[in-house]
């Protein structure tokens, strides 16, 4: 499924540098190399360290202001929506009609850059590795762009697929909702095993196996169960290139 044929070009040759082949009339054809969708928080940079505390304190202040709810129940709610909908912000927009942008902006105005955890050399890594890189993040887009920027990637990851852009019909639908998922390979037109979703949240991978991906698992401590959906399990980002290769055998 995963061959190496599909990561060369239309007439069989190793891609160069061109991003996607064009078809005659002009379109983009679809990516035969690889293309790499991550994920942001405990994928790119060190999450748990600092900044998912912060996160999670202003989300807990929000809801118990918004919603005038004691400290405890406000905590309480953050985390069952977190964990039936993949996102704190899914439960408050449908049970409570708080406003969404409102939300992310209040829950993720801090100094990001002070509290960073991430392994260095990041950004002349992900020039030498091969494919296209993507980033596909239920967090917001300023905050991902600050991540980003902080950790040396925002040349090397164009394309940004944060919540506010995972919308289908109107209505939020962040990962790990398998209908975006497909959307999101359509979107960058790559072809089903071409994709790749490197990520730490098992219940976003097992979506994207289903969708058409391949996965990756980031675990950095500790040693992940098989899962019949994880494909690869990483501790690094130093480990992609020989994870691409072993996805190539
Ligand atoms: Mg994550």
């Amino acid at each position: 499924m995963f061959s190496r044929q599909r990561f060369r070009d239309g007439r069989g040759r190793r891609p160069g540098n061109r991003q996607v082949s064009c078809a005659d009339n002009g379109a983009p054809a679809v990516e035969r190399r690889p293309v790499w969708f991550f994920d942001l928080d405990d994928t790119l940079h060190n999450a748990s360290h600092a900044i998912i505390e912060r996160i999670d304190a202003r989300m807990t202040d929000y809801v118990e202001q918004h919603l005038q709810v004691d400290r405890a129940q406000a905590n309480h709610l953050r985390l069952i929506y977190w964990r039936r909908y993949g996102a704190t912000l899914l439960g408050l927009i449908r049970h409570h009609e708080i406003d969404p942008h409102h939300f992310l902006r209040e829950t993720h105005d801090f100094d990001v850059a002070a509290l960073l955890r991430f392994e260095r050399g990041l950004g002349r890594l992900f020039a030498r590795l091969p494919g296209r890189k993507v980033l596909l993040t239920n967090a917001p887009r300023a905050y991902a762009d600050s991540v980003l920027a902080g950790i040396g990637l925002h040349r090397q990851i164009g394309t940004r697929y944060a919540i506010e852009s995972m919308r289908l019909h109107g209505t939020f639908r962040p990962k790990p909702s398998r209908a975006m998922l497909r959307h999101m390979l359509a979107r960058e037109r790559a072809s089903r095993g071409v994709a790749i979703l490197v990520e730490d949240n098992a219940t976003n991978l097992k979506a994207a196996r289903a969708a058409g991906f391949r996965t990756v698992l980031v675990r950095r401590r500790g040693r992940p169960g098989r899962s019949s959906y994880v494909d690869l399990h990483v501790r690094s980002m130093r480990d992609l290139p020989r994870a691409l290769a072993r996805l190539r055998r």
